[in-house]
């Protein structure tokens, strides 16, 4: 099993480094100048004024021969000396005269007689002679036990600077190497891979910080151009402007917070100098390492905007032809209205008019359907041309057509027949309502069609009318048509201004206001 939490971070790594270092420097800066006081030299200093006062004392006691204030003199040493373990007094012979602590067992003098830091002899003299000696043995400068070392001043004051120049290198180094964590150096041949790329890429680190971002990226935007290794995504203005919503929205901050890979939002970004906006299809990954941790996103950008403007382009054509297809459309109405129309007066002209007649009239008499004809033709029209000029004429003609164009109905058909000779198609009308129509429209002309030409005022303008129904045997429309014609030179026979319906051999009169 690997102990993950044991694994320390560079940036401790590098600091822990820094520490040994200051430490065996200051080691070496004491060695050398002795910053610190030499704590072996003190305490010899100190047991060999303790042991020596020791010895004289001792000397005295025993000249007076009072063993028990030697004793006790001893007892008083050992108790207030927390360095001294025990002490004895042993004469030549080696017999040990007084003892205090536990002597027998702490006594290890070298051999040669001398004495060390902790085996302390001071000899004793009696009338001149040596008469024995002072023993003590002392507790050893350093500490002998774990637990004595954790509180031994030196190392308490060396482990307190460690630990605050550990505190100082490590915030330090984070601040410093924020950019230059060696976890987060992109190797040099994936930046080069990346580089080669058409598309932009940007990766971040799970803080959302770019860590690379490749040549086409930094194409799209005189700032992206000096952009630094470290800088947050959302705080790159130019980029984060083409977004809409709050930073939470962004796609890579969407990315790595549902640590699944998004794509397909566009992102519009605008250069200085430049009318058109940068637009880019946006994809987001995240990156997680073996153990599922989050490590970064890579985020690429597709360069869209000349589909974007080929798209545009393409819409405008797309509206242009659809313009040009209306004018068409108008002006193929127009010719058709040309080819079929009197221009004059705006009703069928003959050719339309028979096209249109001779296939309806069939069907409707195979059918036994309902259908008639009324022809129309304007009273002494000659005498207007003569009077008043052929403006005029023509005036009266567009007027008389604009009253019957008014009585018609969808699907009767108004053609102008020859020069003041007006000729109805009324399909689905009986001989009656035809006859009806007919004077409704002779009425209409009688009291209208004068006071329309205003050049002339009071003009008087009448109509004769005929009539004929398909129920009267014709066999096709030219026939109905003769008929109807017949019926017409009736009415003007006997008297203008009136409708006559076709009966077979001989016209009848319909009721009609005789001419004055
Ligand atoms: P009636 O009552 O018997 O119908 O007499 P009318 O004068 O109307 O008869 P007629 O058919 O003799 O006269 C028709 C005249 O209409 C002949 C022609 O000069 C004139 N005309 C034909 N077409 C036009 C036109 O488009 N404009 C003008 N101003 N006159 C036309
Ligand atoms: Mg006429
Ligand atoms: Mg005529």
């Amino acid at each position: 099993m690997r102990l993950h939490f044991l694994r320390l971070s560079p940036v401790a790594r590098i600091a822990l480094g820094l520490v040994g270092l200051l430490i065996s420097l200051l080691m070496a800066v004491d060695l050398v100048f002795g910053l610190l006081p030499d704590r072996s030299e003190i305490a010899r200093q100190v047991r060999q004024q303790l042991s020596e006062s020791l010895a004289v004392q001792a000397t005295a006691q025993l000249q007076a021969g009072d063993m028990s204030a030697l004793q006790h003199t001893l007892r008083e040493v050992l108790e207030r000396n927390h360095d001294l373990r025990s002490v004895a007094v042993r004469q030549n012979t080696g017999a040990v005269l007084v003892q205090v602590g536990d002597h027998p067992q702490y006594w290890r003098p070298p051999e040669d007689g001398s004495s060390t830091l902790t085996q302390v002899r001071v000899p004793v003299f009696s009338e001149g002679r040596t008469w024995g000696e002072v023993e003590l043995v002392f507790r050893p400068v350093l500490p002998e036990s774990l637990v004595e070392w954790l509180t031994y001043p030196p190392f308490v004051v060396l482990a307190l600077i460690g630990a605050l120049a550990f505190g100082a290198f490590y915030l330090y180094l984070r601040r410093v190497l924020e950019y230059l964590d060696p976890a987060k150096v992109v190797p040099d041949r994936v930046r080069t891979a990346f580089d080669t790329l058409a598309e932009g890429v940007m990766v971040l680190d799970e803080k959302g910080r770019v860590m690379l971002a490749n040549n086409a990226f930094r194409s799209f935007h005189p700032d992206a151009r000096e952009l630094a290794t470290g800088t947050p995504a959302n705080a790159l203005r130019w980029l984060v402007s083409g977004f809409h919503g709050s930073p939470d929205d962004f796609p890579w901050v969407r990315a790595m917070a549902s640590r699944s890979a998004l794509s397909g939002e566009t992102v519009e970004i605008g250069r200085p100098g430049d009318d058109e906006p940068l637009r880019a299809i946006v994809g987001c990954s995240p990156i997680q390492d073996g153990q599922g941790r989050l490590r970064g996103c890579l985020v690429n950008f597709s360069d869209v905007t000349i589909l974007h403007r080929i798209n545009d382009q393409l819409l405008v054509t797309l509206t242009e032809l659809e313009a040009s297809k209306d004018e068409i459309r108008r002006q193929n109405e127009a010719l058709h209205r040309l080819a079929t129309r009197d221009p004059m007066t705006g009703c069928l002209n003959r050719r339309a008019f028979f096209d249109a007649v001779d296939p309806l009239y069939a069907t409707l008499l195979a059918e036994g359907g309902e259908v008639c004809c009324i022809m129309g033709d304007i009273d002494h029209f000659k005498s207007f041309n003569d009077r008043y000029g052929h403006a005029v004429g023509d005036l009266v003609i567009k007027s008389v057509a604009k009253c019957m164009g008014a009585s018609l109905r969808d699907g009767d058909l108004l053609c102008r027949y020859g020069g003041e000779e007006f000729c109805f198609i009324l399909p689905g009308s009986t001989q009656e309502q035809a006859a009806e129509v007919a004077e409704r429209v002779r009425y209409s002309i009688e009291t209208q069609a004068g006071a329309a030409v205003r050049d002339i005022p009071g003009l008087r303008i009448t109509s004769s009318f005929g009539v004929a129904s398909i129920k009267l045997g014709a066999k096709d429309a030219p026939e109905l048509i003769d008929q109807a014609d017949n019926a017409l030179y009736e009415s003007k026979k006997s008297g203008r201004n009136r409708v006559s319906v076709w009966s077979g051999a001989r016209s009848v009169g319909a009721e009609a206001e005789a001419e004055a």
